[in-house]
C-alpha cells in the first residue's frame, strides 16, 4: 500500500509530499480554508475582547447603582449630603 499525501483542502491525494506542497500552493480550498479559521479567530477575539468590554461597563453600571443606594440611604445624615452631592456630580460627568 503506497503512502499518499492528502490535501486538507480538496482531499486530492499525492504520491509525494513533493507534489502536495506543490500542489497546496494553489489549492483554492485549502487557502479558502485557511482564511476562513483565521478570520473565525479574529472574530472569536473580537467577540472575546466586546465581551470584556460589555463586561466591564456592566460592573461600572453596578457600581453607579451601589452609589446611588449609599447616596439614597445617607441623604439623611447631613453630614454626608456634601459628599453625596460630589459622588453625584462625579459620576454624572462619566455617564
Ligand atoms: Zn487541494
Amino acid at each position: 500500500m503506497p503512502s499518499t499525501y492528502k490535501c486538507l483542502g480538496c482531499g486530492r491525494s499525492f504520491d509525494d509530499s513533493r507534489g502536495l506542497s506543490v500542489h497546496k500552493r494553489s489549492c483554492k480550498k485549502l487557502t479558502g480554508a485557511a482564511t476562513d479559521s483565521l478570520k473565525k479567530r479574529c472574530r472569536n477575539i473580537e467577540i472575546q475582547q466586546a465581551a470584556k468590554v460589555r463586561h466591564r461597563e456592566e460592573e461600572q453600571e453596578a457600581q453607579r447603582r451601589r452609589e446611588e443606594i449609599r447616596d439614597s440611604t445617607t441623604e439623611a445624615d447631613d453630614h454626608d449630603v456634601s459628599v453625596s452631592s460630589i459622588i453625584t456630580l462625579y459620576l454624572h460627568n462619566f455617564v
